[in-house]
């Protein structure tokens, strides 16, 4: 079954809201297999109401937004009208509106009355935080759904539209997946070619980030999916780092506590970034203490004792580098793990052997130091953040004792 869904509000289109909305109702909807064709964004006119239903073919149509009391407020007058339904007092809902002014010791503005109006089909969704109270109206065709905007309004009533669509959806989609790391989206789409005309019935969508890709497949046999995971797990095992649905930092935060280890960095491209991101996971305390932003020479030599020698002979972006102080760090730190980045973010500063998006990183872990060597392509940013993940990722695989793709 597919939806369409409708954001209407002014403020979505000027730039004041972000529509988060669309993006919460969407994700929900795919739990249940219903997918969303088109979210549309529209202004608080009739106009662009009447329009949007005429082009809409989906069985499921929700709206959010326009069920305030002011006048520009305007989604439940159209929808009616569009399908011509008399709207008529819920004199329910005007009670529950009358009472959520009480509570404040206020009587109900007059304007408020025409929230409490809806065709007799409508199943009225109650709004236990504000005035406007949503509906699920059933037509023959179509079901339709109007939500407040505000989305700690709207939030809490989907919650009885995703029960009422459960009922009436006759399959679930089962859905499952990894997230891939060490690897870029263009590799792995070449790769892919044969298991996507295996798997031909289980859909693949891969969401590509700067060094990290989550594949998420879904599909309604069960045991179809079931084996598409074994099969591409067989394929990528050395690019495997975990779930679709899990985070390259909460996949070794976890990892990390499960085996009782600790963690510490020297990053000098990528400035923090790493710690940065693995401090974002609740937990992290357990398994870091400190780390270290060694940006310049003087820095690297001043607080892991790295020597000048190796500085005037390989340079600073240089896998003896890296190895130094990764070891130097895990003496001085006693974490049991460690790792070391320094690479040439540019745009300058590269060379013929050692263009920009070089990085090196040191790995101590267990009595042994490795150094890895990757170039990345893009922009500062984009180096800096690839680097990231790729330091994340060879940490992963360090912990969890798997080959390493480099
Ligand atoms: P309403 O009175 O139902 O039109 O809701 C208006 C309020 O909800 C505004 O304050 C908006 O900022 C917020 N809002 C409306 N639509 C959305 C949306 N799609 N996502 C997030 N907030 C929204
Ligand atoms: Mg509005």
């Amino acid at each position: 079954m597919n939806a369409t869904l409708i954001s209407v509000g002014n403020e979505l289109l000027n730039g004041k809201t972000i529509n988060t909305n669309a993006s919460y109702i969407a994700k929900s909807l795919r739990s249940l297999g219903i997918m969303v064709t088109r979210t549309i964004t529209i202004s608080d006119e009739e106009e662009w109401i009447f329009k949007t239903l005429k082009e809409t073919e989906d069985k499921i149509i929700i709206f959010t937004g326009g069920l305030g009391s002011t006048s520009d407020d305007l989604t439940k007058e159209s929808v009616a009208k569009f399908y011509k339904l008399k709207l008529q007092l819920h004199q329910e809902s005007l009670t529950r509106i009358k009472n959520h002014f009480a509570r404040s010791n206020n009587e109900m503005p007059k304007v408020n009355e025409k929230q409490a109006y809806f065709p007799k089909e409508a199943i009225i969704l109650n709004n236990d935080y504000g005035t406007a109270p949503g509906a699920i109206i059933q037509l023959k065709e179509s079901t339709i759904v109007l939500l407040p905007g505000p989305p700690q309004e709207m939030k809490p009533m989907f919650k009885y539209v995703m029960a009422f669509l459960e009922e009436r959806i006759d399959y679930r989609f089962h859905e499952a997946g990894y997230l891939v790391a060490g690897t870029s989206e263009s590799v792995m789409e070449e790769k892919l070619k044969d298991f996507y005309a295996k798997h031909s019935e289980v859909r693949i969508a891969p969401y590509a980030g700067l060094g990290e890709i989550s594949y998420l497949m879904t599909s309604k046999d069960a045991s179809k999916l079931e084996k598409a995971l074994e099969d591409f797990k067989k394929q990528f095992s050395k690019n495997i780092v975990g779930p679709y649905n899990q985070t390259l930092e909460e996949i070794l935060v976890e990892r990390l506590i499960a085996q009782n280890q600790t963690i510490s960095f020297a990053e000098s491209c990528t400035g923090g970034m790493i710690a940065s991101r693995l401090i974002n996971v609740p937990n992290a305390s357990k398994v870091i203490n400190e780390s270290f932003i060694l940006y310049s020479d003087t820095s690297k030599m001043k607080h892991l004792g790295l020597h000048q020698s190796i500085l005037e002979r390989f340079g600073a972006v240089s896998a003896q580098c890296v190895y130094e102080l990764a070891y130097q760090l895990a003496q001085r730190t006693g974490t049991t793990i460690t790792l070391s980045v320094s690479g040439i973010a540019g745009p300058s500063g590269g060379t013929h052997n050692k263009p920009v998006g070089t990085v090196y990183f040191g790995v101590h872990y267990e009595d042994k130091t490795r150094t890895y060597h990757k170039v990345f392509v893009g922009d500062r940013e984009m180096i800096r953040k690839k680097a990231t993940a790729f330091g994340l990722y060879l940490l992963i695989k360090t912990i969890s004792h798997e080959d390493i793709d480099s």
